[in-house]
Formats: C-alpha cells, structure tokens, sequence
C-alpha cells in the first residue's frame, strides 16, 4: 500500500482517514436575509478521525460506459448512529462527485459497483465537524479512486454545496474561515496543541444552537487577532486565554450542565476550556502531552468519554493499493 504523495496511477481501493476540528475562536456577525448566520471563526484539526474506504468491483471500471453505469453502494460500522442512506453526509458528497463527473448517470444498472465504507469515531453532532469530515473523505477518495483528476480546489469548491465546514475539512490544517464558515484561509501556526476532549452522549442540533443564540445572546464585537497571534507565536498560555466561542452561551443555556463541565476542565488546572462549535462536545488545552492525560484522569468522570488530542492535525490523509 502507497500513502499520498506517490505518482499517479490506477488504484482500486482507497482509504482516507480524515481529522475532526475544533472552533478556537467563533464570532456570529449577523444573520443574512436567508437565514443563515455570518461567522468569523478559527478551525483546526483535532486528532480524533473517521476513515472513508472506497473501492470498484465488478465489470471494467475503467472503460467510461462503465463508468457512466457506475452504481454506489454504501455501509458503516454498525455502531455510529448516523444515516446508512442517501441522507449520510458521505453518501451526499458521492453523489456530488457523480454529478461533476458523470460517473453513475446511466441508469442501466449493470456497470460496476463502487462500494463506499465509513468507519466512525468521531462523536456525532457533537460540534466536531464529523459529518463534514465524512464528505470530505468521501470527495478526496472517490477523485481519487476514480481518478477524476478534480484535484483539492476543485474539490473545495464542490465541497461548499455540501455543508459550511467541508471546505476546510477537504484541507484540514488551520484556517480562519468566514461568510457561512465556507471562504476559508489557512494560518500560519508554530507547534501543536494538547487538549483534552470532553465528550457527551446526548447530541446537540446545530440548528438548535443557532436558535437559542438568535433568542438569547447579544452580539460581541470580539475579533480573532489574538487566537491568531497565540498561533503565530506557538504560545500555547496566550491561546488559552485568547479561546472565545459566541455559541457557547446558546450550547450552555440548551444543556446548562455544560457550565459545570467546562469549568471542573478550568478547575483542573487547563489553560483555557470552551464548547467546540455549536457543542456539546468541551474541549481543554493542555500545557503538554502529559498535563492531557492529567487532565483526562482529572475529568473523567464529569463526561461520558474523554479523550485526548493533539492539533493541528493536518487534513485527509490518502492510502491507495
Ligand atoms: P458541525 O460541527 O459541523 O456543526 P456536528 O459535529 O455538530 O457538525 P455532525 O456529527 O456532523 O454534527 O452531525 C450533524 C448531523 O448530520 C447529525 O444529525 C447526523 O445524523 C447527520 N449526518 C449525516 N451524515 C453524517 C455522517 N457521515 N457523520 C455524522 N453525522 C452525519
């Protein structure tokens, strides 16, 4: 098996494994005439990942009826509790791609098949970008697999009929992304971030948030400047204290027990705490590897699962054989 980077040949199983994010700043700048919210907000990834497999069976995939027969067929680890239909974001992003690509629009159904697995880790709607992250997997691998030669900003691009967060999920890295979250630029950041990553059971909609937000928070004027320059400079004590999330007053007044949960991370001795996103998901940063799992120990009980993690975590990671 070969990992990204190698030269371009033909594959027939690809494998992506794709990094979850976490707002390190977030700000709502106001709602647009179609309703949905202006942000100005900082991503990066986080080291916890889903893994999107796709690989081609049956008759000559690589002849274009073929390829215009191609059908798609779909399956996840049983245990994830999201959709195994058209509705999964991974499934939506496929289609996207056989549009763009006219790959699947003959309906005779006798081309080859190309079989789409996920395999989940990353908690659902828990503020971490899960689905987004399964899309951009699905885009990166299946360009891949089929060799359609659409390349990262083509992919961007499409990426942005399927959600706010899947641009950045097609890069990874670290990014201040503005609009719906869809224009993104990539930072500059010196070193890597330990966090603890508290985790709860009980979903949260994102729509849900952005209600609770619209009905009881105000505005805040807080820019990004110094969460940027904590990154620039690799202080990871600046960064704490430079972490801001206008969501968090909505996430907590949905779920109020999140409050306590943030502050027993505080109270632990983290550099800074906040709801990641539209939550519930709480992340901690870590003064280093060992402090995370000090901190993990120290909250163990506060949260369903906690885990650690390290970021930025870089973005789709590519295997092909
Ligand atoms: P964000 O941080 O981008 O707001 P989130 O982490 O809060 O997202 P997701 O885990 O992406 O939320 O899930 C949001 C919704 O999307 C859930 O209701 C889920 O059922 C649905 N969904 C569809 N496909 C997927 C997928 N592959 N993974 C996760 N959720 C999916």
């Amino acid at each position: 098996m070969s990992r990204d980077g190698d030269e371009h040949r033909p594959v027939s199983r690809v494998r992506v494994r794709v990094p979850s994010k976490i707002n390190l700043f977030l700000t709502v700048r106001g709602v647009r005439p179609d309703g949905y919210h202006e942000l100005v907000t900082v991503l990066q990834t986080v080291s916890l990942y889903d893994t999107v497999t796709a690989h081609v069976e049956g008759p000559s995939a690589q002849h274009p009826a073929g390829r215009r027969s191609m059908q798609l067929d779909f399956t996840q680890d049983g245990t994830s509790g999201v959709p195994d239909d058209e509705a999964n974001l991974a499934v939506r992003a496929a289609r996207v791609i056989m549009a763009e690509t006219g790959f699947g629009s003959a309906t005779n159904g006798c081309g080859p098949t190309t079989r789409l697995h996920l395999d989940k880790h990353i908690p659902v709607a828990a503020g971490m970008a899960g689905g987004s992250a399964d899309a951009a997997a699905a885009l990166v691998a299946l360009d891949e697999l089929w060799g359609a030669g659409l390349g990262r900003a083509r992919l961007r691009e499409l990426a942005a009929e399927l959600g706010a967060d899947v641009p950045f999920c097609v890069s990874g890295g670290t990014a201040l992304a503005t609009g719906t979250g869809t224009a993104t630029a990539q930072v500059l950041t010196r070193g890597s971030y330990h966090w603890v990553v508290g985790i709860s059971d009980t979903p949260l909609s994102t729509p849900d948030v952005y209600r609770a937000y619209d009905e009881v928070a105000t505005p805040s004027e807080a820019e990004p400047d110094a969460v940027l320059q904590a990154l620039r400079n690799g202080d990871a004590e600046a960064l704490g204290d430079a972490l801001h999330n206008d969501l968090q007053v909505a996430a907590e007044h949905l779920r109020p027990e999140l409050t306590e949960r943030r502050q027993a991370i505080l109270d632990a001795g983290a550099l800074g705490a906040l709801v990641s996103g539209s939550g519930p998901t709480v992340v901690g940063l870590a003064e280093n590897a060992q402090d995370a799992v000090r901190l993990q120990r120290a909250v163990a009980d506060v949260f369903d699962r906690v885990e650690v993690g390290l970021s930025p975590a870089g973005g789709p990671d590519v295997w092909r054989d």
